[in-house]
């Protein structure tokens, strides 16, 4: 796979230049890697170190944009999840200062 990589774009399906996408954020991984900054893959035969997650060409440069200000919004609110006010109601969790509709279209966009 070259730089310039033109492909349907998994989101909008126009015919595009493609970004390497995450599939999940990479936020997500920073609990995993270790202090060099890398995770160990499941080794198949040898152990295997990834310093990134998992990407592919996947999106164009205007979805990319779009899903990145999900991800801008999300990614500080977990990084700092011990510091959220979080109200427990019967079987329910109400966490102040939450945008729910960013919340749920960052965990739509990843699906
Ligand atoms: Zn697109």
């Amino acid at each position: 796979m070259g730089k310039n990589y033109f492909d349907k774009c998994r989101l909008c399906q126009n015919d595009k230049k493609l970004c390497f996408s995450h599939i999940i954020p990479e936020f997500l991984f920073l609990p995993i890697y270790d202090e060099k900054h890398r995770a160990s893959m499941i080794p198949r035969g040898k152990t295997r170190y990834e310093q990134k997650g998992i990407r592919e060409y996947l999106l164009c440069g205007d979805c990319e944009q779009i899903i990145s200000m999900w991800e801008t919004y999300v990614s500080p609110i977990i990084k700092s999840i011990q510091d959220l006010d979080i109200t427990r109601l019967g079987d329910q969790y109400i966490i102040s200062d939450v945008q729910y509709a960013n919340f749920k279209l960052f965990q739509l966009s990843m699906l």
